[in-house]
Formats: structure tokens, C-alpha cells, sequence
């Protein structure tokens, strides 16, 4: 691979790391974080200008899956997650008893939790690499070929021991050539959303009618045929701004965000549909008289799309079940939330003691060397991912497969035939809960 047309990241070229980590949402930047501390040589490669992922890029601003639902509120997941959400707390971020099923979450500020990552990558001494795309992932020797491309020059790349996929889209194993699960392969994928932020709005006064008022009037204004409004259950949520709601209610449903076209378009209707909810408010509910479009989030939000196929793979039953077991790296809690086309959202709750675990395997592909993914395209069903994609487990999955990573360079163990109890007790002891 040749250098970069022009300058500035010439003294990366063919540098080689122990740890390349693509995607730096929540699973990419524990990951990263997790294998930095452990002092790995490693680079976080994102394509948007910031860390975060759905999180930022997509203005999912609320972390669930860190508790359990229900009354008692159980931890789930402690480790680099939680830091982070507790550094989010300290910047004004709140915590909010769940009204959905999903357990208490934290709402926070977007663009607080851009400089929490930042300050968390670069205090790991991880190797941020901004607006740069992984293109290509090819084995070469024991390592692996990573093509880069930043829209200021041309292709570029990389050699990493270990690539650590956290695309959500599988989409580093699918360039490797690695097994993985189609969009749409299982069923449906789940619809995506734009979320968006409403100003201008008289919070109080928008927020006294119920999610369930509100939703029957979205019901019967979308009926009535003066609206296209194709979900009605959605979600409208204070932020930490005055006079600021979020709005998790578009709904594009039956897109494999692979295909460009498709998610082109998926990202038109997300804005119109924008534009229609906010008619529907401003017109029938209280509080949203002079609200106005504060902002659509960057990119629409991606639920799922490719998945890897994993050595093992996380089961519906295992959740509905609530199966544990000693191979786990990470907890989890939230219900199913299987988001559907039309109106309805399958929710299902977690069986057993309304805790199931996630295996280290579901992590490690079913071949190729040198190679795990963590966060929402780890290998698991359709519906297993339904409940596993939520932040907090994007996070300790991600964070486990740094340490994983850390094991396998120390030991010079395949990372596939590391010690998974020797993981586990490093997670433990980083304050993680297996
Ligand atoms: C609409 C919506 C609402 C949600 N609501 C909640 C909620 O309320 N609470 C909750 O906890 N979870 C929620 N989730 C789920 C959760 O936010 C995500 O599943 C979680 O963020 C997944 O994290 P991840 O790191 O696996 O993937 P992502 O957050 O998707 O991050 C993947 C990153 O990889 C980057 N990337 C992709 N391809 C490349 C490439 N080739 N090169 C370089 N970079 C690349 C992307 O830009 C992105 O930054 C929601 C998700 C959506 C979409």
C-alpha cells in the first residue's frame, strides 16, 4: 500500500499497531481505551470527526442497560462504561427512572460526550484517527493489512496484530471475508430513526400528557389521514438544555444500511418524517406552539444491520431464559426491543433473574486469526441482539475485548484460546462485573 498523497499522516504509514480498532462508537472506544491502558500500541479509527457513535453521530442520548428494570435497580455493567457515564453525570447529565421497560437511564449532553471521549482515548494513550474510513482488511503474514482512506488524501494503512471490529455493520470481518449474517438474513431488521431535538418547547406543559395520551393522539391523527406518522409510540425526553426535547419517534423501517442507495434514501425519509411529526405537535399537542427543529441528528440511527457469525452465538432463548455462565465477559438485563415496521415494538423481558451473560466466543469469529467484535454486530440473533445492543453492553463488550486482546499479546496465545477465567478476573478487577 502506498503513502498518502499528500503529508500529514506520512509517519503512519505501514506503522504497525498491536491493536487496530475500527468504529469508535461506545464498543470501539472501550475497546480502545481498554487495550491502551493495558499499554498496547493502539489506533481508534472512526470515520465521523468525533467518538460515540449512535451515542454522538446519531444523538442517542440516553445510556441504558447499566441497571436492571424493574424496581430494585441492580448493577449490570461497571468498567470504562460507567466511568463514562458518570463523567457525563458530572457535566450535567441526569438519570432518568425508565418509562419504557429498559430500566433507569442517563441523559446527557451530545456535545459533552465528544470531550469526555476525547479526554478518555487520548489519557489511554490510544491513537485517535479521525474522518478516516476503513476500506480494507486483508491478512498479511501474522498481521493484518488495514486500508484506510481520509477524504484529504488518498489511501492509506496500517499493519495490526489484532483488528478489533466495532463498525456495528461487521463491516471490517465482511472486508477480511470473515462469516458473517446478512441484514435481513433473520427476519426484518429493526426499523432505523432519526432522532432530532426539538427548542422552543414548554417542557413542562408537553411532558404532563402521558407517553400513552400522547401516543393514542399520534394514533389517531396518523388515522385520520392528515399525517403520515408511522410510529406512535415514541419516545419525546427532557435534556439537559432548557426548553429542549428529544425525540425518538421517526421510524424507517426494512433498510439493510449495506446497500448505499438504501441508506440514502433512508436518511431522506428520516428528515421528512422530521418535519411531519413536528407539524402533528405543533398543531395538536400542548406545549410545542413556537417549537422549532433545533437540530437533526448527522447520521440516521442504526439498530442492526450485519452481525459477525461467532465461534458462539447469543440466542433469543438465552435471554428469554436468562441464561449465565462462566465463559461470560459481560452482563446484560434490558428486555428485548425488537423495533418493527409499522407501529408495534416487541418487548420482551429477561427470564431467570433478569440477568443473562454474553460468552466471550459470541465475540471471535468463527475463523480468521487476530480478529474479534464487540458491541452491536457480535455474533447473536435477531433477537438476542434486540436486548444485547444497548450502550452499556456495547461498552463491556468492547472493553472486554481490549483486555482479550491484552492477554493474547502477553501470553502470545491465540486470541481465540486465551484464558477466558484469566479475562474475566481482569475484568473484575477493572471494576467491570462478569
Ligand atoms: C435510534 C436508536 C435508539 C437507541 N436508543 C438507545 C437508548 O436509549 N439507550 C441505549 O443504551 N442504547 C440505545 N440504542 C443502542 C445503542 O446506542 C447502540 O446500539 C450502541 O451505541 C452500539 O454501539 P456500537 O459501538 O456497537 O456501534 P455504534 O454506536 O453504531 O458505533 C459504530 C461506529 O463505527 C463507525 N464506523 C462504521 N464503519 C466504519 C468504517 N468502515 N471505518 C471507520 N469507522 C466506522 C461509525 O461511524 C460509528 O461511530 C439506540 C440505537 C438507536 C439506533
Amino acid at each position: 500500500m502506498s503513502a498518502p498523497a499528500h503529508g500529514r499522516t506520512d509517519e503512519m504509514v505501514a506503522e504497525r499497531f498491536d491493536v487496530v480498532v475500527v468504529g469508535g462508537g461506545p464498543a470501539g472506544v472501550a475497546a480502545a481505551v481498554a487495550a491502551g491502558r493495558e499499554g498496547l500500541r493502539t489506533a481508534l479509527v472512526e470515520w465521523h470527526g468525533y467518538f460515540g457513535g449512535s451515542r454522538t453521530a446519531a444523538a442517542v442520548d440516553t445510556f441504558y442497560g447499566f441497571w436492571t428494570p424493574g424496581g430494585e435497580a441492580r448493577p449490570v455493567v461497571g468498567g470504562i462504561g460507567l466511568e463514562i457515564v458518570e463523567a457525563t453525570l458530572g457535566r450535567g447529565g441526569f438519570r432518568r427512572e425508565n418509562t419504557y421497560g429498559a430500566g433507569p437511564g442517563v441523559t446527557y449532553d451530545v456535545h459533552d460526550l465528544k470531550l469526555v471521549l476525547d479526554d478518555l482515548v487520548l489519557g489511554a494513550g490510544v491513537r485517535p484517527v479521525l474522518h478516516t474510513s476503513v476500506s480494507g482488511v486483508r491478512r498479511d503474514g501474522d498481521d493484518w493489512e488495514v486500508t484506510l482512506v481520509t477524504p484529504t488524501c488518498g489511501p492509506w494503512s496500517v499493519r495490526a496484530g489484532t483488528v478489533v471490529d466495532t463498525t456495528g455493520d461487521a463491516t471490517a470481518a465482511a472486508l477480511a471475508g470473515l462469516p458473517v449474517v446478512l441484514p435481513g438474513e433473520q427476519g426484518p431488521v429493526q426499523s432505523l430513526t432519526s432522532i432530532f431535538f426539538l427548542g422552543g418547547v414548554d417542557v413542562d406543559a408537553a411532558l404532563a400528557v402521558s407517553h400513552e395520551e400522547r401516543s393514542e393522539l399520534t394514533r389517531q391523527a396518523d388515522e385520520s389521514g392528515s399525517y403520515r406518522l408511522p410510529r406512535h409510540e415514541g419516545s419525546l425526553h427532557r435534556t439537559p438544555r432548557p426548553g429542549m426535547l428529544q425525540a425518538n419517534i421517526v421510524r424507517v423501517a426494512d433498510v439493510d444500511v449495506t446497500d448505499p442507495a438504501a441508506l440514502t434514501a433512508a436518511e431522506i425519509e428520516g428528515r421528512r418524517q422530521v418535519v411531519e411529526y413536528l407539524r402533528f405537535f405543533r398543531d395538536r399537542l400542548p406545549g410545542f406552539a413556537d417549537a422549532y427543529v433545533a437540530e437533526i441528528a448527522p447520521q440516521i440511527g442504526i439498530r442492526e444491520s450485519r452481525r459477525i457469525r461467532g465461534v458462539t452465538t447469543l440466542t433469543e432463548s438465552d435471554v428469554l431464559d436468562g441464561v449465565r455462565d462462566d465463559q461470560a465477559i459481560a452482563l446484560a438485563a434490558a428486555p428485548i426491543e425488537d423495533h418493527r415496521a409499522c407501529s408495534d415494538t416487541r418487548w420482551a423481558p429477561v427470564g431467570g433473574d433478569g440477568l443473562y451473560s454474553i460468552p466471550f466466543q459470541a465475540l471471535v469469529p468463527t475463523t480468521g486469526e487476530g480478529f474479534l467484535a464487540a458491541g452491536r454486530c457480535l455474533s447473536a440473533e435477531h433477537a438476542a441482539q434486540a436486548s444485547a445492543r444497548n450502550s452499556a453492553q456495547a461498552f463491556a463488550t468492547g472493553e472486554a475485548a481490549g483486555y482479550a486482546t491484552a492477554l493474547a499479546v502477553r501470553s502470545g496465545v491465540a486470541l481465540r484460546a486465551i484464558d477466558v477465567q484469566e479475562l474475566r478476573a481482569r475484568i473484575r478487577g477493572n471494576g467491570g462485573l462478569v
